[in-house]
């Protein structure tokens, strides 16, 4: 009869085991060993990273901010992409870029802040280029308290011309022209002001508007080779986006408050991901 509750009971915990919680996946402080090989497992909204690796908090270009949230892992693709985008930013002297979010150690859904950014592939940048940033490192604390500016005048569609300069749209266009990128999420007003440009509008294509991302935009990077287990999102339309397409985003449908759904729905992983967040 012991045998018997005992097995039943570690029935139950293997089932537990098998719904992980985003609490599971932030309490993990390293990143799984990776093998052979780096892996990004699953979608972006719903999948893990294994081999991750830390962007070190200062290189050519760049500066990460918010360290005390640890959200600096990525998969190494991701982290050389960081790595050359700054180089080609400190090249062009376009200022130096500040870095949000990349990843949980292990990826995964998180407790706050994202529904993408599970598979290592995912990083916010700041439009923020402070001059300050040039010239020093900033300290743990600015690195803290500093805020990113919205490009936007407040409550409103349109750029604020304070804030938004020629250095944006080279940096956008810079990490837009990098083969690795899938895509980039702006604000559609910024997407909106890039289609008026006369300059070719190719790079274009990549740079897709979404809801928020006024104050930094999100890079999104193709499912490296070798991660077999890395679901694609759907390939990007071929022309520039800059059609009435755009026009949506400006409707009274889209700018409708979206109503919060009472309960978060569990995140379904791929069960690779299982192994990942068990190992030791
Ligand atoms: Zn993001």
């Amino acid at each position: 009869m012991k045998f018997f509750i005992s097995t039943l009971l570690l029935g139950a915990f293997s089932t537990a085991a098998l719904a992980s919680s985003a609490s599971d996946w932030s309490n993990i402080m390293q990143p799984s060993k990776s093998g052979d090989m780096a892996q990004s497992i699953g979608k972006y909204d719903g999948g893990c990273v294994s081999g991750a690796v830390t962007l070190p908090m200062d290189g050519t270009g760049y500066q990460v901010m918010r360290l005390s949230r640890k959200r600096y892992f990525g998969h190494p693709d991701l982290i050389h992409f960081i790595e050359n985008f700054g180089h080609a930013v400190s090249d062009q002297k376009l200022g130096t870029l500040l870095i949000g979010d990349l990843g949980q150690p292990r990826g995964g859904p998180t407790l706050s802040g994202h529904r993408s950014h599970q598979t290592g592939l995912d990083v916010d940048i700041w439009f923020s280029l402070p001059a300050i940033a040039a010239t020093r490192k900033l300290d743990i604390n600015e690195r803290e308290t500093l805020s990113a500016n919205s490009m936007l005048i407040s409550q409103s569609d349109a750029i604020d011309e304070k804030q938004w300069t020629a250095q944006h749209e080279k940096v956008l266009e810079a990490a837009s022209r990098m083969p690795e990128v899938d895509r980039i999420f702006v604000n559609p007003s910024i997407k909106r002001l890039l289609c008026m440009r006369k300059t070719p509008h190719d790079w274009l294509r990549k740079i897709r508007p979404w809801w928020k991302h006024d104050d930094h935009f999100h890079v999104r990077l193709k499912c490296p080779g070798g991660s077999d287990h890395c679901t694609s999102q759907a390939p990007l339309p071929e022309d520039d986006g800059c059609d009435a397409s755009l026009d949506y985003w400006f409707s009274a449908e889209a700018k409708k408050p979206k109503v919060p759904s009472p309960k978060p729905k569990a995140p379904r992983l791929p069960p690779l991901c299982d192994s990942v967040l068990n190992e030791n």
